[in-house]
């Protein structure tokens, strides 16, 4: 498991269906079935946070919404200095960036706009799986080595979704 949890940082963004089998429930999961699904494969994490029974967003601003509600209760958990509180939202975020460049096509983006979505989101998949990563392995996870990464990301995702509401307003 370690090893698999190790390949997961690694990979490249398209591949990170990985991130269904490292701590939730099946790919593609409806959120239904989810209880049900394989026992976690922990050591001594506290689990619960899962958002399972959450519905996927539907859109591009639903989507990065979503990366927001996780992204505040990481970082909150590491500023608490709760640790295990932050590990089952970094185990749904990763699902939630994961469907950003999804959510983003059919959201009439420009080539620009497409590619920061693609870059933000890789950098915080990479961030959050390395703070996984420590957790798992038994390190300190350092959440402010990553925090500038995060921040940007998250700030850069924010700056596309401003962008198609004044796209409406127009
Ligand atoms: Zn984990």
């Amino acid at each position: 498991m370690l090893k698999l949890l190790r390949d997961w940082v690694g990979y490249s963004f398209g591949m990170l269906l990985a991130v269904a089998l490292l701590g939730c429930g099946p790919a593609g999961d409806d959120g239904k079935s989810a209880k049900q699904a394989a026992p976690h494969d922990h050591e001594g994490h506290d689990h619960e946070g899962h958002d399972h029974d959450q519905a996927q967003p539907a859109d591009f601003p639903a989507g990065v919404a979503a990366v927001r509600q996780h992204y505040e209760a990481i970082r909150d958990a590491f500023r608490a200095n709760e640790v295990d509180k932050a590990h089952g939202p970094l185990h749904t975020v990763g699902q939630r960036i994961e469907a950003l460049p999804k959510l983003a096509a059919t959201a009439e983006l420009g080539e620009q706009e497409l590619a920061t979505v693609k870059a933000a989101s890789a950098a915080m998949f990479e961030a959050y799986g390395e703070i996984d990563d420590a957790l798992h392995t038994g390190k300190q996870a350092d959440y402010a080595a990553a925090a500038d990464t995060l921040d940007k990301g998250m700030a850069d995702l924010q700056s596309v979704v401003d962008g198609m509401a004044k796209k409406t307003e127009e």
